[in-house]
């Protein structure tokens, strides 16, 4: 019989002593439910806090927030998992589709008003979290433009603006902020370029936790900085699926004949599950339940 009752945290309280502590939580985005079991497993092996995040775009594809909410809720349950875990929405693209994602069981959404006027991305983030609030649900926002795809819009890299930062915090009262400073979805081209003093500047006047999104990639240097300067979650994709597909590719490329998935996708789910416990140690989100 399912159990009604989740064992599922909001990333409030993971992220207030990330930041305090100085170290990162890895957001981790599946792509499938095998993923989810490499995520899980990988956090409590490591004994890691740990962020398993539908991107919206995928949510469809996944079979659906309520789907989506079980599987998570059920793996938790039935690997004995007993680090905290939260279910995140990514990029959520509307106040409804976060109102949804709540509503199955979500505890925590992003809501992306990011492409909006800042106006409307206040706007927008007050609604969600009047609405998340009501169900104890954790809210991040996001002011300024990540590089590359982000998801399904691509755009050059826009920077926060420092003031706008402080209005969505102050105003939407949210708990974390995604602000945009350098930091690209996929792959970079060339090293990165962070700008930290940007960082520096925002972290200490919105003074809340924040976070890094296009977190693949990055040089560890970059990454450690970035959590001395106030970021206690840190987005993870791209690595995780450029791991997948190597090891997908690598045996079907070396057995021709083979058809069984359980064969093909096996070591891409491994992969996974190395590439999310490497960035775990990098984020030094490890021990630290
Ligand atoms: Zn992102």
């Amino acid at each position: 019989m399912l159990t009604t009752s989740s064992k599922l945290v909001t990333m409030k309280e993971m992220l207030v002593r990330a930041k305090e502590e100085k170290y990162a939580v890895g957001q981790f985005n599946i792509n499938s439910f095998q993923w989810a079991e490499a995520i899980l497993e990988a956090a409590q092996e490591e004994n890691s806090p740990v962020i398993v995040a539908s991107s919206d775009r995928l949510v469809d594809y996944l079979g659906g927030f309520k789907l989506i909410s079980t599987v998570i809720n059920r793996l938790v349950e039935d690997k004995n998992i007993t680090v905290p875990v939260a279910l995140h929405l990514d990029h959520g693209s509307s106040v409804e589709r976060c109102i949804e994602a709540i509503d199955a069981g979500y505890t925590s959404v992003m809501i992306d008003g990011s492409h909006h006027p800042i106006d409307e991305n206040i706007e927008m983030t007050k609604e969600v979290v009047n609405y998340a609030k009501l169900h104890g649900v954790s809210v991040e926002a996001e002011v300024g433009t990540v590089g590359g795809n982000e998801d399904g819009l691509i755009g050059g890299i826009q920077y926060a603006d420092p003031s706008e930062c402080v209005r969505i915090v102050k105003e939407a009262d949210i708990d974390a902020l995604a602000a945009a400073l350098g930091s690209v979805h996929g792959p970079y081209q060339g090293e990165p370029k962070l700008g930290f003093d940007e960082m520096k500047e925002i972290s200490e006047l919105t003074d809340v936790p924040l976070v890094l999104h296009g977190g693949s990639g990055i040089p560890l240097y970059q990454l450690h900085k970035a959590i001395d300067l106030g970021h206690a979650k840190i987005n993870v994709n791209t690595e995780c699926l450029q791991a997948w597909a190597a090891a997908v590719r690598n045996t079907l490329e070396n057995d021709r004949d083979v058809y069984d998935a359980r064969t093909i996708l096996t070591p891409g789910k491994e992969a996974v599950k190395e590439t999310v416990k490497a960035k775990i140690r990098e984020f030094k989100s490890n021990n630290k339940v």
